[in-house]
């Protein structure tokens, strides 16, 4: 279904992106990959699926660097057909504990990295008037939980931002939308769920259990894979006239 078109996927080298990366190469689209880590692997797993891979460095809290990434994706596959924008942090504290520059890298990578790589993937998408953006926000795009204000305010701006932007290209064939999914296990929730078993003494399974309970009334976790075949969605021709939406994937946490 995406045979020719190229895809660029912020923070691909672990977690949602990779799953994200992984169900788009598999509908054929070449990938360029982006972000810290196993990189060497990411690589290897998109290209075990048979097309084009190569990745880009860029630390997404930088401008220059972001424009840099899209302009040597367009370089190498001529392209940025598809722009998901995937790259987060979280940093859980009280706002009076909230570390500055946390809330400055948080508000930057979550949220002002969308705006950079939008802006300059958006001509060559309106000149060929095809594209697909896609904003990983979170459930906490649409509803908040304490000690998160940070990753709050960036998951309820790209929000807003995937709306002025699907509305800037309501008439084009540039689509805008947002994913928000709830608890996915990652290596970031990963962390949440260590913090909470050795805050209470319980073990790795029961801090899972409780998290799960408290928010997400189906007791599972969302999977990248999951949250991969919805972005395949979005980026199908049944969804040509979906624009501006958040779409959930969080078990029913938001209809609570
Ligand atoms: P993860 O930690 O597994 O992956 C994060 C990715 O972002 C990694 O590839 C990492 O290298 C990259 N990254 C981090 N800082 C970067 C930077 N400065 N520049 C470039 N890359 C950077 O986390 P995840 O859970 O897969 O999260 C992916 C996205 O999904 C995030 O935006 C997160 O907020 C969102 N999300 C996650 C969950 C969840 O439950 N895991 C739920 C809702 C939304």
């Amino acid at each position: 279904m995406l045979k020719g078109k190229t895809a660029l996927v912020t923070g691909s080298t672990s977690g949602i992106g990779l799953g994200i990366a992984l169900q788009l190469a598999r509908q054929g689209a070449h990938i360029m990959l982006n972000g810290f880590g196993d990189v060497d692997g990411a690589k290897a797993a998109v290209a075990a699926l048979g097309g084009r891979v190569s990745f880009h460095g860029a630390d997404m809290s930088k401008p220059a660097e972001i424009e840099a990434m899209v302009r040597a994706c367009e370089a190498e596959f001529g392209a940025v057909d598809i722009l998901v924008n995937n790259a987060g942090i979280q940093h859980v504290a009280k706002i009076e504990d909230f570390p500055v520059d946390r809330w400055d890298a948080i508000i930057a990578i979550n949220l002002s990295s969308a705006f950079h790589s939008t802006r300059a993937a958006l001509p060559g998408m309106k000149a060929r008037n095809w594209g697909r953006v896609i904003n990983i926000a979170s459930t906490h795009g649409l509803v908040a939980s304490a000690e998160k204000s940070a990753y709050v305010a960036a998951k309820h701006g790209i929000v807003g931002f995937t709306k002025a932007a699907a509305l800037e290209c309501a008439t084009t064939g540039v689509t805008h939308n947002a994913i928000c999914p709830g608890w996915v296990l990652t290596p970031l929730v990963q962390k949440q769920v260590d913090a909470r078993a050795a805050a209470a003494g319980i073990s790795n399974d029961e801090a899972k259990r409780q998290l799960l309970a408290e928010k997400q009334p189906s007791l599972q976790f969302t999977t990248p894979e999951q949250l991969g075949e919805l972005a395949v969605f979005l980026c199908s021709s049944a969804a040509d006239n979906v624009r501006g939406q958040a779409w959930a994937m969080d078990g029913g946490w938001t209809a609570q």
